[in-house]
């Protein structure tokens, strides 16, 4: 038998509400101030049903300690609440009235106490299986908004005490998914609330709209919470409405709940509901509301964080720089940041680097260019971690592998019960190498490096149809091949090729452009790229670089050291006027949404037919354009893209602004998916669940990786809701 707490249930509405689920079989629990009244109720309610199964307890919403009491005398009594009705609530007009907790009584009674309770009992035994929550909110929320208060004197400490219940409501609705969270407001009921307005007040307002009787309002809130087909979270009147829009804005929410929890954190278990940030990402296409990122200085902190989250039932999840284009850094109750974790140490003879998990790839390169030692695959981005990159199977483009995290030998970890260990079995670690958080948490780990040596860099535009014939002979003859749709003309593509100098023996054949140029001052090729930038805004102006590139074969190469970080921060790519406009700014851009598929090189023409053709059903987008780059197998990786197979890694960027574009994404990814087998990419937007995706990898890849989460992560600790989406775990 399901068991609901109902506040204020002697009287109005809880009376009503009271009856309404006992009829409907539920244990009933009335919290109530006056215990004698609560009896006679029960007494009543048991004339007409005998079976039913009330009992009371007793709370008083004006003092913080009362609303303590109560629950732990539910936990003594070992009750577990399957549903809490927020029911109860006063409305003095015209007083300002303080409790002993030095709060104001409508406040409290109405907001923070309700609040207290339901985290209270969500912290206890008596919380374990709470699913359903109601608040009984008021449209009067909205007068709390308004200018001038005192001249809704007399509503307005009522409205504010809803305003923020409201808000923090829907903030608590996104801390707990799995309690489902309902705010309804009754609108004009006949209940006991107007008791404590002057005489004329309650005349007045006898007259002024209509008045529903208590019963009839039970019956609805009973109806809207079991229907099957309910989204929403806001009812007025018995339809779905929107509350103000000061109750969705998650920085009034915050402010709303830190307030909040301040004044009665003394009664709070724990301070895990304080304080709350709101986290993003990079590009700001994800957005949400979690307990503040801490910042572990040491190992042995953030075994603690992991014993704590264990004894609390709690998840955590490690967050890097937030680059990702989705939500796979997030978790609603432990983030923490390794950003303290900065170590880095080369062993120029093993030619292995030692790293803290809090080092970017920016970072990792700059270090290896001083020490004359480069990363064998190139990236392009570097403002991100490393673990994050290897994490998500991510980053690097090369013949010979590409995914970062192939250069990882050996990674140290905090497991699930809070242990730390080291993990060089080849196995294990390719399910590492796409951890996604969700198998531990990885502080340092060892990389492959290499000694810097000259490569050759070329540019050259080509005709589409040229490069559909020569893509294979492209992909076999260079070390490193990117491309791009010229976004002047899209019949001509911009290609991009590195070949490592001295292993190739490529002469310098078409040096036309000096190293000087490549290698020059930053501020002054800022300057270049800003002026660029401008100039390719007038049509003139384009027209004539589009004319130059379809007709004009623009080819040049340039000798440079191989260095990644001459490719990322300082790097050739950015350096590069035309390339940079090309391959890389687009990446960068917070107005787009990014998604990646990995398709096999020879599939390329088919893809671009089909993204075409797709594209001029979405007339409203405009010019979308891709940019591709090679990646060598890397069967070393579990869930690498590229894994057993050669791929291109088509990157899409698709405006933020245009409402079409998520859909046009969707729409691309649903037939990649199908009809080229493209695996997609962890760190970026994409829209399959694990059924979809579990087609794409083979199955005892999967396999291998449950089983390597089970040993090091029993308690399911660094599961969120992204892994148990794309991996069910
Ligand atoms: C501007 C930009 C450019 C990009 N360019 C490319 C590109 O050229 N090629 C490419 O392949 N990808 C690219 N990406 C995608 C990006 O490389 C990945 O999303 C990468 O994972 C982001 O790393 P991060 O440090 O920001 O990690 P986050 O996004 O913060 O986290 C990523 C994942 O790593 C996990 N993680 C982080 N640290 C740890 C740890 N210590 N232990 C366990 N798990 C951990 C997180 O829990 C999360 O699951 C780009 C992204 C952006 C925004």
């Amino acid at each position: 038998m399901k068991t609901v707490l109902i506040t204020g249930a002697n009287s109005g509405i809880g009376k009503a509400l009271t009856i309404k689920y006992a009829l409907e079989g539920y244990r009933v629990i009335l919290a109530c101030r006056n215990l004698p009244t609560a009896n006679k109720t029960i007494e009543e309610i048991r004339k007409n049903q005998p079976a039913a199964h009330l009992a009371c307890v007793d709370v008083d919403l004006g003092s913080f300690a009362s609303v303590s009491r109560c629950v732990a005398t539910l936990n003594k009594k070992h009750i577990r609440i399957d549903g809490l009705l927020l029911n109860a609530g006063i409305h003095i007009p015209y007083k300002n009235i303080l409790t002993q907790d030095h709060c104001e009584l409508q406040y409290q009674t109405n907001f923070l106490s309700g609040l207290l309770l339901t985290l209270l009992i969500l912290t206890s035994e008596s919380g374990r299986s709470l699913t359903q929550l109601v608040y009984t909110g008021s449209n009067a929320h909205k007068i709390g908004t308004l200018p001038f208060p005192s001249l809704f004197g007399f509503w307005y400490l009522y409205a504010v005490s809803k305003l923020d219940g409201t808000a923090a409501f829907f903030l608590l609705q996104k801390l707990v998914p799995t309690l489902d969270i309902l705010i309804i407001s009754p609108g004009g009921v006949q209940s006991n609330i107007h008791r404590y307005k002057l005489p004329i007040l309650k005349v007045i307002s006898k007259f002024i709209g209509k008045k529903t009787t208590a019963q009839a309002t039970a019956d609805y809130f009973y109806k809207i919470y079991n229907s099957k087909s309910r989204n929403e979270k806001y009812w007025y009147l018995g339809k779905s409405a929107r509350p103000h829009t000061l109750c969705l804005d998650k920085e009034y929410q915050i402010g709303v709940w830190n307030r909040a929890l301040a004044v009665f954190a003394p009664y709070l278990p724990s301070n895990n509901f304080l304080p709350l940030q709101q986290i993003r990402n990079f590009v700001g296409n994800f957005c949400a509301i979690s307990y503040k990122t801490s910042f572990p200085r040491s190992p042995s902190d953030i075994c603690n964080i992991v014993i704590k989250a264990r004894s609390l039932g709690h998840k955590v999840h490690v967050v890097g720089k937030t680059h990702s284009y989705n939500d796979v850094f997030f978790c609603n109750q432990h983030i923490i940041s390794l950003d303290n974790f900065k170590k880095l140490s080369l062993d120029p003879i093993r030619q292995r680097l030692n790293c803290g998990a809090g080092v970017t790839i920016n970072e990792i390169a700059a270090y290896l260019d001083k020490k004359g030692f480069t990363l064998p695959f190139a990236g392009s981005f570097g403002g991100q971690t490393m673990v994050g990159a290897f994490s998500t199977s991510t980053h690097g483009f090369s013949k010979h592998g590409g995914v970062l995290g192939e250069l990882v030998y050996q990674v140290t970890i905090v497991d699930g019960l809070g242990n730390i260990k080291i993990i060089t079995d080849e196995r294990e670690l390719s399910a590492f190498r796409c951890s996604l958080g969700a198998l531990g948490i990885i502080i340092e780990f060892e990389l492959e490096v290499h000694k810097k040596d000259l490569a050759q860099y070329h540019v050259r535009s080509l005709d589409k149809k040229q490069l559909y014939t020569s893509i294979n002979k492209l992909v076999a003859t260079h070390d490193h091949i990117r491309f791009a749709i010229n976004p002047f003309n899209k019949e001509s593509v911009m290609v991009m090729t590195i070949d490592h100098f001295l292993a190739k023996k490529h002469s310098i054949a078409k040096v036309t452009m000096s190293q000087f140029f490549y290698l020059s001052d930053r501020t002054f090729h800022s300057l270049v790229l800003a002026f660029f930038r401008q100039l390719v805004q007038f049509r003139v102006v384009k027209k004539i670089i589009q004319i130059g590139l379809y007709f004009g074969s623009i080819e040049y190469s340039f000798p440079v050291f191989f260095s990644s970080n001459l490719f990322l921060k300082n790097g050739v790519v950015t350096r590069h006027v035309l390339l940079s406009q090309l391959l890389h700014e687009s990446y960068n851009d917070p107005n787009c949404f990014n998604m990646s598929l990995a398709i096999a090189p020879e599939d390329w023409s088919r893809f671009d037919h089909h993204f075409n053709r797709l594209l001029s059903q979405f007339n409203s987008l405009g010019q979308v354009n891709y940019s591709s780059r090679f990646l060598g197998k890397s069967e070393k990786v579990l869930l690498a893209t590229n894994f057993q197979k050669d791929v291109l890694v088509i990157d899409i960027q698709v405006s933020k602004k245009k409402s079409a574009s998520l859909e046009f994404l969707k729409q691309l990814e649903k037939v990649a998916t199908k009809d080229f087998k493209a695996r997609i990419h962890w760190g970026k937007v994409f829209f399959a669940e694990y059924e979809a995706i579990k087609n794409l990898w083979p199955q005892k890849n999967f396999i291998l990786f449950q089983r390597i989460k089970k040993k090091y992560d029993p308690y399911e600790i660094f599961s969120n809701p992204y892994s148990k989406r794309v991996l069910n775990i």
